[in-house]
């Protein structure tokens, strides 16, 4: 049978500041247990999308002026992120967004604002050390001392603690060391497989997201161009020439 749609965005189109056109009907799905890849390069839309979904783009003076974005078929264009994150999506933001100033522990302390319990919060706790080792050793040090990999591994786990069906999580390899890149990868897979949270992942790096992701969707210019299986685009001749760096 076919997978369950957790999220649908369907022919969104986005402009800025009234006039630019930035997204021209952007469709996508992502089945409940997927990790849904959003390809393409600079500018290409990727983040606009995130953001189109998780309903930030007024402060960027941006807004959905055509299309549908359902979760679990119910439609949440207007919702504000707080009420989304209680009906289990989350974005974690490109760079990181960590308070700095903060501990790792206290920054992923301020990820539980969803839950009362403090037994609760303790065992979400452990379950983000658990898949992520490194926060543990670092969770005494301020956020802002930390390394960039820490800091990408301190957002994603901030989100964890709100216990997401879904992350959208936007370029988590960006300045990243390729070792780290796969490091991170491979805790999205581990939470995807154990946990079942669902991925919606924007990446410039389509060599290691087509790597970890079930499906793909390339932009380009605000719109999808190409869409497909993992393998099958890993082995599109046009992808490999213009995304994967080798024709
Ligand atoms: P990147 O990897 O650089 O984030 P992206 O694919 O995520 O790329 P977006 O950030 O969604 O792309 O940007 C898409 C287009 O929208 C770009 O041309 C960008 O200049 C434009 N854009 C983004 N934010 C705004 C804004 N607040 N006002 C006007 N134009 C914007």
């Amino acid at each position: 049978s076919e997978p369950e749609t957790l999220l649908e965005v369907s022919n969104v189109e986005v402009i800025y500041n009234h006039v630019i056109l930035v997204l021209k009907g952007v469709s996508l799905t992502v089945p409940r247990g997927g990790i849904t890849a959003l390809l393409g390069g600079n500018g290409a839309g990727k983040t606009t999308t995130l953001k189109a979904i998780s309903n930030l783009l007024h402060s960027e003076r941006g807004e959905v002026t055509k299309g549908a974005i359902r979760y679990r078929g119910e439609p949440v264009a207007k919702l504000n992120p707080a009420a989304l994150v209680k009906k289990g999506v989350i974005q974690v933001m490109e760079g990181r967004h960590c308070f700095e100033h903060l501990t790792i522990e206290e920054n992923l302390l301020t990820g539980a604002y969803t839950r009362s319990s403090k037994t609760e919060t303790a065992a979400e706790l452990e379950k983000v050390y658990a898949y992520f080792p490194r926060l543990k050793e670092r969770r005494k040090s301020q956020a802002g001392y930390t390394s960039g990999g820490e800091q990408q591994m301190c957002a994603i786990g901030r989100a964890l603690m709100s216990r997401p069906e879904m992350i959208l999580l936007d370029e988590p390899s960006m300045g990243l060391a390729p070792q780290l890149v796969e490091e991170i990868f491979g805790i999205v897979k581990g939470l995807n497989e154990n946990e079942g949270v669902s991925f919606l992942l924007a990446e410039q790096n389509t060599n290691v997201a087509l790597r970890f992701a079930h499906y793909g969707y390339i932009l380009e210019s605000g719109r999808v161009v190409m869409d497909g299986p993992a393998a099958s685009l890993r082995e599109n001749p046009d992808v490999k020439e213009f995304y994967l760096g080798m024709s």
